[in-house]
């Protein structure tokens, strides 16, 4: 589960961000509106924990854009006592939850907690399709439902062909599936993206599936069927 953390008071966010890693989540900061907005855009959050009076631009400019570019992504939204007039004005709207400043960080976690186990209630999917595929999301196991053949897939190969296949027939640039399987700050792995299609080229056709994925030149990768 992946959380951001859009706050300008660094020394509360790293206490935010200290605290939810404790709890196993892993946690991006971004310390302005802009940056903010940016990395919210990018849709690999599960929850953003978004702070209204921001540098450039604000919580509220932010959650309007989030919502608009169709981003289901929960949000708590971190307030000062002044601006709960706000929450009364509809401003909130979209928000998940508020928390008023100054809060006991226990109880952000507790909220927190909240929204990501109602969230994964909702998505209560236990398989993934595409075509004659079928990926086990518990059992981490890919079927072809042709051949009825089943190959097990290691935790990157299933976050990259997870992603793939909920965007079948979609060009997915390089940047996303980094963002999307490695996470937005972390670049080391990210040069492995090769090795692990291959792997999973190579798993395709040990289930003799029709399905394949393809390269496209300076845009990206596709999961297609075979002509
Ligand atoms: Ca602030």
């Amino acid at each position: 589960m992946r959380i951001l953390i859009v706050e300008d008071e660094k020394t509360l966010a790293e206490v935010m961000s200290s605290s939810l890693k404790k709890e196993k989540y892993s946690v991006d900061m971004a310390f302005d509106g802009e940056t903010g907005l940016d990395d919210a855009l990018s849709g690999i959050y599960n929850l953003i924990i978004l702070d209204i009076m921001l540098p450039f631009i604000d919580g509220i400019e932010i959650l309007k854009q989030i919502r608009e570019n169709k981003i289901d992504t929960k949000v708590i939204m971190l307030t000062a006592k002044s601006e709960l007039e706000d929450k009364l004005n509809g401003l909130y709207s979209g928000a998940d939850d508020y928390m008023t400043k100054p809060f006991h960080i226990e109880e952000l976690i507790a909220r927190v907690n909240v929204q990501l186990r109602k969230n994964e209630a909702q998505k209560v999917a236990d398989e993934i399709e595409a075509y004659d595929l079928k990926l086990n999301v518990k059992k981490s196991e890919l079927l072809c439902t042709t051949t009825n053949e089943t190959i097990e897939v290691g935790y990157k190969e299933f976050l990259l062909l997870e992603y793939l296949m909920q965007n079948k027939n979609i060009i997915v640039s390089k940047e996303q599936i980094y963002d999307k399987v490695w996470g937005i700050n972390n670049t080391s792995e990210s040069n492995n993206l090769e090795a692990y299609l291959s792997f999973l080229r190579k798993k395709l056709k040990a289930i003799d599936s029709n399905v394949t994925i393809r390269a496209i030149r300076n845009l990206g990768y596709k999961l297609e069927e075979k002509q």
